[in-house]
């Protein structure tokens, strides 16, 4: 099953359960515009690449579309489309005065030198210029893509413009106008509502078992959040593979490891695990922090944890999602529980507007209480509608989004 079917099968259950009429419902499960490009960069050998990129936005009746900038080799057009549906119902969600986008350039950032990650980048972002703006849509990072890719689509926008335009992108570096705080924000966000949780099933995380797949902005942040706090993180993974060890992994260790090797296998005093071992590994909390799809019908049967922690987007299928729901496992949802990257990414968005910066207190602070206060919204509907928490945070979201678009009404 494909992200976009996914997607949209889950916007459908959500829909019935609020008894969203027809006429709402074909809008807001309908793509609002998409913008397809195929674009040249100069290697450093001389010869031209053409790439293709895609700037996508969902539904803008929230607000100016925000969303991640994908670089990975088998990024589609479907699959930016599913990202930025689910960009819109995590901006209303959690409050946010956003509307959904995604984009991505189908390239694979490791085979290009700095040089040639530079010019693909600097090119992308000109060529959808008519799309962004921070009146319009605001991209961030996202697989493949970091705080250096996002200050040179500043850079190059506030040279088409003729003066800086910080809040043109989010997750950019502090130096340039980034927020403190937004390097952790998505693993932040899943700590504080994992722990939120856990309180409210009057559970302690003490000791709990932690499996990460994924090693990246989101994966490698939560390994070092959850680890520092009480939980005992047994497995982590990249594209690689994955180590395991029962007595928990020395994530320093593996940090020192990583910048050596590249890779996450071959750590010492670990045992080296593949991908599909770690997501079927038996522990308390696993956290898929990678790519979409990763627990699906295929796999659902061997998961064995007791409560998986979105940190990926559509990590888990439609099919996965209903197998896992019948076997009793409970999900904290992709648009709940990493949703921290965006609310920091509002922060920054504010802050760059008014050229007034925030000091990380107010920010963690601010990123906790959204998230919590979203989580109490959330679990309550659940409960009184006795459906799981995606369905419920689906309902609370496109209830958001509904509201609106009825207000607004349609122009002409
Ligand atoms: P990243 O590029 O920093 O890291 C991705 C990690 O996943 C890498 O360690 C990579 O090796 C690993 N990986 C890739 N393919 C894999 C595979 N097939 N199996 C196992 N591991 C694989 O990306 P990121 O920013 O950490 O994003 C990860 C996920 O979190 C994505 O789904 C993204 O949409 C989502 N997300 C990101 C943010 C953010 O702020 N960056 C916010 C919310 C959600």
């Amino acid at each position: 099953m494909g992200p976009l079917e996914s997607a949209q099968l889950q916007f459908d259950k959500a829909a019935d359960c609020i008894g969203l009429d027809d006429n709402l419902r074909r809008a807001l499960r309908a793509i609002k515009r998409e913008l397809t490009v195929n674009f040249p960069v100069e290697m450093d050998d001389g010869t031209l690449q053409v790439f293709r990129g895609y700037r996508i936005h969902h539904n803008i009746i929230r607000g100016p579309a925000k969303g991640g900038l994908r670089y990975h080799p088998e990024t589609d057009a479907d699959e930016v489309r599913a990202l930025a549906m689910l960009m819109t119902w995590k901006c209303a969600l959690v409050g946010l005065p956003f509307g959904g986008a995604k984009g991505g350039v189908a390239v694979d950032p490791g085979k290009l030198s700095a040089g040639e990650l530079e010019n693909l980048t600097r090119r992308y972002a000109t060529e959808i210029v008519p799309l962004i703006g921070p009146e319009m849509d605001i991209p961030a990072p996202d697989v493949g893509t970091n705080a250096q890719v996002m200050a040179w689509i500043m850079d190059t926008i506030s040279m088409h413009r003729g003066y800086s335009v910080p809040a043109v992108v989010t997750g950019k570096p502090v130096a340039v106008g980034g927020s403190v705080g937004r390097g952790s924000a998505t693993a932040l966000g899943l700590l504080n509502c994992t722990k939120e949780h856990l309180a409210h099933a009057g559970l302690c995380g003490e000791g709990m078992s932690v499996a990460i797949q994924g090693a990246g902005n989101v994966g490698f942040s939560a390994a070092r959040l959850f680890a520092a706090e009480e939980f005992k993180v047994v497995a982590v993974s990249d594209v690689h593979g994955g180590v395991y060890s029962s007595e928990g992994i020395d994530i320093a260790a593996l940090e020192r490891h990583m910048a050596d090797s590249g890779m996450v296998p071959g750590l010492d005093g670990s045992e080296d695990i593949s991908n599909s071992e770690l997501l079927a590994l038996d522990v308390d909390l696993l956290l898929p922090a990678a790519l979409e799809g990763q627990i699906n019908a295929g796999n659902a049967e061997a998961i064995r944890a007791r409560l998986v922690v979105e940190g990926a987007n559509g990590p888990v299928d439609f099919e996965g999602d209903r197998i896992l729901r019948e076997r009793g496992i409970p999900i904290l949802p992709d648009i709940l529980a990493n949703s921290g990257g965006a609310i920091v990414s509002y922060f920054e968005w504010v802050q760059g507007l008014q050229q007034f910066f925030w000091d990380r207190e107010r920010i963690v602070a601010e990123l906790d209480r959204h998230i919590r206060q979203a989580y109490r919204r959330v679990s309550t509907l659940a409960e009184d509608d006795d459906c799981s928490l995606r369905d419920a945070a689906w309902a609370v979201a496109i209830g958001q989004v509904a509201e609106a678009a009825r207000l607004r009404g349609i122009f002409p």
